[in-house]
């Protein structure tokens, strides 16, 4: 069981994010949830997490694309046992028509909000003595597909910063992981299929069957539920000497 440990998901008002804190909180963690609004809505997700875990659940908002937010965000959480870091965001487009302002909010959420919410995370962590990070990179994050510039620069990125963390906290009772997804069927994905549609001309479905899922051996997206239960394994015992790897939940996408 968690109970007793505190984690932090970052971007969890949805998708994998809010998926991960359920399981996270079934097992009994006590959870900080984030996004960048602050709405009767967010904070009802925190509450409704805790009423139906019975574990303490707090909403902090924090706008990941600003590092001081994410710096504080750290500071505020009542706890820091386990850190996800989750929120991200996508933008579909060729190189030489990629809006400068989306390359650089999807470098700040996706991966430099990491690095920040990671340096304010490890003297915590330290001080309880256990820590577990885990980054939600993405089947992205070892291979690329095209319109995806940032994105996919992002997501390799963050693979090399936990294979970094890992090595620097080596000798510590802390880990260090990515977990690398396929395709989930989030907000996330939904919001991308008109504009790959665009791109490759196609309808909707078609974009769903031959461009989405055409990249997944298994034809089927992966769950949040099954993403949540791999951040629950690297937080167990069973895991306490997996460091620096990238987990990948991707229907053997990455076989190939
Ligand atoms: P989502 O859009 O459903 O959820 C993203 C969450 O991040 C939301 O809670 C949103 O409010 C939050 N967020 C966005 N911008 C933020 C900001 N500036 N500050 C704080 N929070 C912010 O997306 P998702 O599909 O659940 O994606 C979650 C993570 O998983 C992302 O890092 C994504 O790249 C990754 N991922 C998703 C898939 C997939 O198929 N859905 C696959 C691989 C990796």
């Amino acid at each position: 069981s968690l109970s007793g440990k505190t984690a932090i998901i970052t971007g969890s008002t949805s998708g994998i994010g809010l998926g991960i804190a359920k399981e996270l909180a079934k097992a009994g963690a006590d959870v900080v949830l984030n996004s960048f609004s602050d709405t009767e809505a967010d904070h009802k997700i925190a509450a409704d997490l805790a009423a139906e875990f019975g574990v303490k659940a707090v909403y902090i908002q924090a706008d990941m694309s600003k590092g001081d937010q994410c710096r504080a965000l750290i500071e505020k959480a009542p706890g820091c046992d386990i850190l996800v870091n989750n929120a991200g965001i996508q933008y579909v487009a060729p190189i030489d028509e990629f809006p400068v302002a989306k390359w650089d909010a999807i470098i700040a959420i996706n991966l430099t909000s990491a690095f920040h919410t990671t340096a304010m995370a490890l003297p915590r962590m330290r001080k309880a003595g256990w820590g577990r990070i885990i980054n939600i990179s993405s089947a992205h994050g070892l291979r690329a597909s095209p319109f995806k510039s940032a994105y996919v620069s992002a997501k390799h990125g963050i693979v090399g910063m936990t294979k970094t963390v890992a090595l620097e906290t080596a000798k510590e009772p802390i880990t260090v992981n990515a977990i690398c997804p396929g395709y989930v069927l989030t907000p996330l994905v939904e919001a991308q299929i008109p504009d790959t549609a665009k791109e490759y001309n196609m309808s909707e479905d078609e974009v769903i069957e031959k461009v989405i899922l055409a990249k997944t051996p298994s034809k089927e997206f992966a769950t949040v539920e099954q993403v949540g239960g791999i951040a629950i394994f690297l937080c167990s015992p069973s895991a306490d000497q997996i460091t620096g790897t990238a987990i990948s939940v991707d229907g053997g996408w990455t076989a190939e």
